[in-house]
């Protein structure tokens, strides 16, 4: 086994207090480039994390005893589909669960809305990733007013009860906000839309989003703030800047992978084992 650092000050720094407490997320720089200023040697040690995420991958899947919940969420834009793509592409997709949440059916808005959301937890051995999350329910649902203000402001002491449960059986929750600037969204959408790969993404709803911006951001920054737990801790994730949204993400997994108990099942009943 690696040897494995105790603490590491850049994730400590990118995590949101518990509560929130003194959390700003205006504050915080979408081309920040903290602790990793040079590209390259970050881009080393991004192939160098994801494929120490990968042996762990086998580790977790063969023990069987941990789940890791990873939930992404973000802007339009802001990189979801290519964390997935970039940080876990290289990772076994037999141990990997991935679940993009849309507008709820109706179906689903027959029920209470962490039900679809438990029906897509990993289970043991796992890796789930949330491309959004239930969070959508107390971020677009709140800037919208899709629900009543008192349901909403319920929600955040809902998703508290939850993912304590979860974490409680096993499930180890991580919580990434990609954080971008609204001039880098800009940017993101014109390269859609002139680019005849990427324009079945664009949806002239994101302009009736992007307009919302502020809402958005004081919803992330009550969402944030409410739900940093020490066992399900939310990251502000700078992610103006892809190589440096991808370094953060794939060291930060890491680090709590390698803070898992992880090692491969015994072997028994193996004994006197002869293949003919
Ligand atoms: P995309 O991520 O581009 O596939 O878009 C998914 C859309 O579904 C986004 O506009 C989300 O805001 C929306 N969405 C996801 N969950 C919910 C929810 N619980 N209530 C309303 N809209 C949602
Ligand atoms: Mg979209």
């Amino acid at each position: 086994m690696a040897k494995r650092a105790k603490t590491d000050d850049l994730i400590e720094r990118t995590r949101v207090p518990e509560d929130g407490r003194g959390f700003a997320l205006a504050e915080i720089d979408p081309g920040a480039k903290t602790g990793l200023p040079d590209r390259a040697a970050a881009e080393v040690q991004t192939m160098a994390d994801i494929a120490r995420i990968d042996e762990l991958q086998d580790v977790l899947y063969a023990q069987s005893k941990h789940a890791l919940l990873i939930v992404l969420q973000g802007t339009d834009t802001s990189g979801k589909d290519g964390t997935i793509r970039k940080v876990f592409g290289p990772i076994d997709p037999l141990g990997l669960r991935i679940t993009g949440f849309k507008a709820p059916t109706p179906q689903e808005l027959a029920h209470d809305f962490l039900w679809r959301i438990h029906q897509a937890v990993p289970g043991k051995g796992e890796i789930g990733i949330f491309n959004r999350s239930h969070y959508e329910d107390v971020l677009v649902v709140r800037v919208h007013g899709l629900a009543p203000k008192e349901v909403i402001e319920r929600r955040y002491h809902q998703i508290n009860a939850f993912e304590q449960h979860l974490a409680e059986n096993g499930v180890t929750l991580l919580k990434f906000l990609l954080h971008i600037s609204k001039d880098e969204q800009k940017a993101r959408l014109e390269a859609r839309l002139a680019d005849p790969t990427k324009q079945w993404k664009f949806n002239p709803g994101d302009l009736k989003e992007r307009a919302l911006w502020d809402d958005y951001q004081a919803a992330y920054q009550l969402a944030l703030t409410r739900c940093s737990k020490p066992h399900a801790p939310w990251y502000v994730i700078p992610a103006d800047r892809k190589w440096y949204r991808n370094a953060l993400i794939a060291r930060i997994i890491r680090h709590h992978l390698e803070r898992l108990d992880l090692r491969y099942p015994p072997a028994s009943g193996l004994d006197g084992i002869v293949i003919t």
